[in-house]
C-alpha cells in the first residue's frame, strides 16, 4: 500500500469516486481513494439513481446538466455499460403554486441551455422588466386623488415570433425552446392607454427588448460574471484599454 500520495480522496460514494475520475482527467494520476467499507457502501447504494434536469438552484443544475452528458459517454470511454436510459419525466403539477414552481425550474433550465418546451402557445402580452421598473417609478411619483388601476401595456406578439426574435438575439439558443399549439384564452385587446395619465410611459418594441437583455447577458460575460457559452451567448472579445 502506498504510505504518501499528492491527493488522497475519502470515501467512495458517487461523490468521492467522481473527484477521482476528474483528478485523473486532469493528469493527476498520484491520487488515492480510501474506502472505509467497499465503493458505494453509503448513500450511493440507495440512490434510486434518478437525475433530473430540472433545479431551482443555477449551480445544482449546472451539475446535473454536466452529468448528464457524463453518463451519455461513459460508456464507449470506459467500455462499460453504465445503464443510464434517457426516459424523460412528467410532472403534473395540481396546484397553482407548484405551476409557479414548475415555471421556475423552466427558467433555471433556459439559462444553461437545457431545451424545454413552453406549454402554451398563441399570443400574449410580453412586457420588458425596465418598462415595468419606469412605470412603477412614474405610477410612485404621481399623486392621484384617489385609487385607480391600471392595465399594464406591453408587446402582444405570438410566442413563435418571441421565440424567433430570441434566436436572432442569441444565435446559441436557437433550436432549444419549443412551443406548444394550445393557445392562452387570452383577450384579443388590452386597453393601456389610461397609463398615459401617469406621464410618458414606455413600451419597448419586443426585438429590441430581447436584444437589451441579451445585450446584458454578453456584458457579464465580458466582464467574467457569468459564463457567456452556456447562455448560448459569445462574449466579445476584451478590448485593451
Ligand atoms: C433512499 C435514497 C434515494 C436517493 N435517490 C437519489 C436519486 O434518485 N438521485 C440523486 O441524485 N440522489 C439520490 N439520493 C441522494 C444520493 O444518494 C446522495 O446525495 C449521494 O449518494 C451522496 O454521495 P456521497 O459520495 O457524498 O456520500 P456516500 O455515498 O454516503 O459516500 C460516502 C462514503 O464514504 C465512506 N466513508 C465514510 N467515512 C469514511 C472514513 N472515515 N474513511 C473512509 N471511508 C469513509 C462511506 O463508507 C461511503 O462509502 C438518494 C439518497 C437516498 C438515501
Amino acid at each position: 500500500m502506498k504510505s504518501h500520495a499528492r491527493v488522497v480522496v475519502i470515501g467512495g460514494g458517487v461523490v468521492g469516486v467522481s473527484t477521482l475520475y476528474h483528478l485523473a482527467k486532469l493528469g493527476w494520476t498520484d491520487a488515492v481513494l480510501l474506502e472505509r467499507s467497499e465503493l458505494t457502501a453509503g448513500s450511493t447504494w440507495h440512490a434510486a439513481g434518478l437525475l433530473p434536469l430540472f433545479n431551482m438552484s443555477y449551480t445544482v443544475g449546472q451539475l446535473h446538466k454536466y452529468s448528464v452528458d457524463l453518463y451519455k459517454r461513459l460508456p464507449a470511454e470506459t467500455g462499460q455499460d453504465v445503464s443510464f436510459h434517457v426516459t424523460g419525466n412528467l410532472r403534473l403539477a395540481t396546484c397553482r403554486d407548484r405551476m409557479d414552481e414548475y415555471r421556475k425550474y423552466c427558467g433555471t433550465a433556459n439559462t444553461i441551455g437545457v431545451p424545454f418546451e413552453i406549454s402554451f402557445g398563441g399570443r400574449t402580452l410580453f412586457q420588458y422588466a425596465e418598462d415595468v421598473a419606469k412605470t412603477l417609478v412614474l405610477a410612485s411619483r404621481s399623486a392621484p386623488d384617489g385609487p385607480r388601476v391600471f392595465n399594464l401595456g406591453g408587446s402582444k406578439v405570438s410566442l413563435d415570433e418571441w421565440v424567433a426574435a430570441i434566436e436572432a438575439a442569441v444565435p446559441g439558443a436557437a433550436g432549444l425552446i419549443t412551443v406548444a399549439p394550445t393557445e392562452l384564452p387570452f383577450p384579443a385587446d388590452i386597453a393601456h392607454d389610461r397609463l398615459t395619465e401617469l406621464g410618458d410611459v414606455p413600451v419597448t418594441p419586443y426585438r429590441d427588448a430581447i436584444a437589451a437583455t441579451a445585450a446584458i447577458y454578453r456584458r457579464l460575460a465580458a466582464d467574467g460574471r457569468l459564463d457567456g457559452a452556456q447562455h448560448g451567448v459569445v462574449a466579445p472579445a476584451p478590448t485593451r484599454p
